[in-house]
């Protein structure tokens, strides 16, 4: 039961978000907290429309491409890794990658997200190699690749400077980065669910490197777990202080963690809490163009819900995914799935590419 002067309070944030004003983020956590689940799609809807009047919204034709599973981080909400010397442990040819990249463009797309583990025996060397071997194969590839901790990683592995790797790994083909990893930009949070991943200011350290040489990204939010709302509201804050630093993020995609096959277990949160975090999110993140759907994570129906909830992106296409199918979700949208989605919600379905730039309508 909301009381009359926290009624008050609630209105006069909606009064300042319809105005177009900066919430800040005392008002963000009672947004969360309190505002009823309506009311925040109504303002993330307002927000939305206010940024993309055309009603379009977006999807990319990608595949995700996991190059190994074999990982020394150890994080306790993982189920895709292998610890180094596991029997399944994997580290794909390039015969197996340049395969997947053909069916992609036989798809009509030319975008795969590479991402794998912390593999300790692959070092600078071995991602130059695999991104010159790739551009050489397939000239106009984008190769949205190599998330903050990945980049971390790869720093430490090869005892390099980060702006030198990020240059090394830009020189070789780096097109952009993923924002993953990220899950909360809260140390606290950080040491209990990937004591040996990156720091949060190492992680927007990355970001802020690879904004400097030229590079876009993505951002994210893995919440639901060890969290509190005021971690959440700190991590939106964290990311919308970088972006009013460098402008370099395209979008913000957060999704709930999925417990099953994990050591830290637990169980996921509701579709109302994904729904309120994501409206929440498409308020307080005022200078991040796009706010995309996570139907992986949520499933088809709550992923075309969420297009009332702020939501201009779908995604990707999403031919493969290996990590949260490892923790036991398993969400199929192909092409006219998606497509059929969007024209649901009454709006108008556009492919695009990483930096969000407009390409074709949907095939026929
Ligand atoms: S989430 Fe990434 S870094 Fe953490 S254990 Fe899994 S593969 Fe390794």
């Amino acid at each position: 039961m909301i009381d009359a002067a926290l009624r008050v309070r609630l209105d006069a944030i909606a009064d300042a978000v319809i105005d177009g004003r900066r919430i800040d983020a005392d008002a963000a956590l009672l947004l969360l907290r309190h505002e009823t689940l309506t009311a925040l799609g109504t303002l993330a809807d307002l927000v939305r429309r206010a940024r993309h009047t055309d009603g379009v919204v977006t999807y990319i034709v990608d595949r995700n491409i996991n190059y190994t599973n074999v990982c020394n981080a150890f994080c306790s909400f993982c189920a895709f890794y292998r610890p180094p010397g596991a029997a399944d442990g994997y580290v794909l040819p390039l015969e197996t990658i340049e395969q997947k990249i053909r069916e992609t463009y036989a798809l009509g797309g030319n975008q795969i997200l590479l991402q794998g583990g912390h593999n300790p025996k692959l070092k600078i060397d071995y991602y130059e190699d695999l991104f010159r071997r790739l551009k050489a194969s397939f000239p106009d590839l984008w190769l949205h690749a190599l998330s903050p901790p990945e980049i971390v990683h790869v720093s430490r592995a090869s005892r390099l400077p980060l702006d030198e790797t990020i240059r090394r790994l830009r020189e070789a083909g780096l097109d952009s980065i993923p924002g993953g990893g990220a899950e909360i930009l809260v140390d606290e949070v950080r040491r209990r669910l990937a004591r040996n991943k990156c720091s949060s200011d190492e992680w927007l350290g990355v970001m802020r490197e690879a904004h400097r040489q030229g590079l876009r990204s993505t951002a994210t939010m893995m919440f639901g777990h060890v969290e509190t709302l005021e971690d959440r509201v700190t991590h939106l804050g964290r990311i919308r202080d970088l972006q009013d630093e460098t402008g370099g993020f395209t979008a913000f995609i957060c999704w709930t963690y999925q417990a099953e096959n994990t050591e830290l277990g637990g169980s996921a949160v509701t579709a109302a809490e994904y729904l309120r975090t994501l409206a929440v999110s498409r308020i307080f993140l005022d200078n991040v163009d796009n706010l995309q759907a996570s139907w992986v994570t949520q499933g088809p129906k709550l992923g075309a819900a969420s297009l009332a909830f702020g939501v201009n992106d779908m995604g990707s296409t999403m031919i493969e995914e290996n990590v949260v199918s490892s923790a036991g979700t398993v969400h199929a949208m192909d092409e006219p799935a998606i497509v059929a989605a969007i024209r649901d919600a009454g709006r108008i379905p556009l492919r695009r590419d990483m930096t969000y730039t407009r390409r074709t309508a949907p095939p026929a």
